[in-house]
């Protein structure tokens, strides 16, 4: 598999775990406020990291960590992704995957397989303004609608989490993601940061409050929806 980065140790990715992350290269999404822009645009002209060498990494690290997380760009468009995965789980590792979630045929497939033990999905905004918040002109929302009953149904540990921009939602977009996730047990809401490698330049973060305000509003249909990374 092309791997465009790894990191050895995160208390973060996985929920729980002492875990490695592993970014895939390319995305099919280019939402605004992507943080890993070069991935997403240009992960054919950076150095990729040789899966063997990850693997030997893992295997050394065994009983210091116990989850990987693969993450993107978007890992389901690796054509590998799935002996890769097996790979990891012979090594005994747990694995989370975060997803776009628009190959939800392919989250079926490694479900089957048993190669997922988390699965952490981004919610780009509701579903009236997934488009532009996934920075395309046209997207199958028929597609993002079935990897979410996907993970409300198939009865693995998951997440939803939406990273509120200013510029691309609004009060309402919230209300509809909750009326849409209802009663979904695990919703968080991450603050837009800007950095060096953002994939569009000029937009902003809310403010901690105005984070508060959305909270309130989804509390009415996912009362243990929470704020993740807001100090
Ligand atoms: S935020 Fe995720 S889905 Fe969006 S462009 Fe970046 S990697 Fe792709």
């Amino acid at each position: 598999m092309k791997i465009y980065g790894f990191q050895k140790t995160t208390l973060l990715d996985f929920p729980g775990r002492v875990a490695a992350t592993v970014f895939t290269g390319g995305c099919n999404f280019r939402c605004p406020f992507c943080q890993n822009g070069d991935l997403v645009l240009h992960s054919g002209s950076l150095p990729s990291i040789p899966e063997e060498e990850v693997i030997r990494i893992l295997e050394k690290r065994r009983g210091i960590l116990t989850g990987v997380c693969v993450t993107g760009g978007e890992p389901t468009l690796q054509p590998d992704l799935l002996s890769f995965l097996e790979k990891l789980k012979a090594l005994g590792y747990l694995v989370k995957l975060d997803t776009n979630g628009y190959h939800p045929e392919i989250l079926h497939v490694l479900h089957e397989q048993r190669l997922l033990d988390y699965i952490a999905m981004d919610i780009k905004s509701s579903p009236a303004h997934y488009v532009r918040a996934a920075g395309l002109r046209e997207l199958d929302m028929a597609r993002i609608q079935k990897s979410v009953l996907f993970l409300r149904t198939c009865g693995l540990p998951h997440e939803f989490r939406t990273t509120a921009v200013r510029g691309l939602h609004e009060p309402e977009d919230f209300r509809q993601i909750g009326q849409w996730l209802e009663g979904d047990e695990a919703y968080f809401l991450q603050s837009y940061v800007h950095s060096e490698g953002v994939l569009s330049p000029g937009y902003d973060s809310f403010s901690k409050e105005e984070l508060e305000d959305f909270l309130h509003i989804l509390h009415a249909y996912l009362p243990n929806a929470s704020l993740r990374g807001v100090d």
